[in-house]
């Protein structure tokens, strides 16, 4: 039932998951890893459940950015107050720090 499964690599990549650094005067979001701008690529990439504070099943897609820096997937959720009002907010374990991060689905819901 996963839509995103690829068939491309059989070893599944680790996730990079950090807080953008964003930039509230230039309205604009850059890789923590290696300093891109990465602003053209908001959206709602995934970030693995096991992640997140809350019981979620599936990976859960959160408004951000992502980066190509590295090999594997580089996810780089907004930070609370960047991401829209009507997103659902959920509490993720981020480097060892507790962020908030927003979600477009009604993740925590589904999951209980
Ligand atoms: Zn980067």
């Amino acid at each position: 039932m996963t839509v995103r499964e690829s068939s491309s690599d059989l070893v599944e990549p680790r996730t990079i998951v950090l807080v953008a650094d964003y930039d509230e005067h230039l309205d604009a979001a850059f890789c923590p890893l290696c300093g891109s701008e990465v602003t053209s690529t908001i959206g709602t990439p995934t970030v693995p459940g096991d992640l997140l504070e809350a019981r979620v099943v599936d990976d859960l897609p959160v408004y951000g950015w992502r980066c190509e820096c590295r090999r594997v997937d580089v996810v780089l959720p907004a930070p609370d107050e960047v991401a829209p009002d009507h997103f659902e907010r959920v509490d993720a374990q981020i480097e060892g720090e507790t962020v908030r991060v927003a979600s477009p689905e009604p993740a925590l819901a589904e999951a209980a």
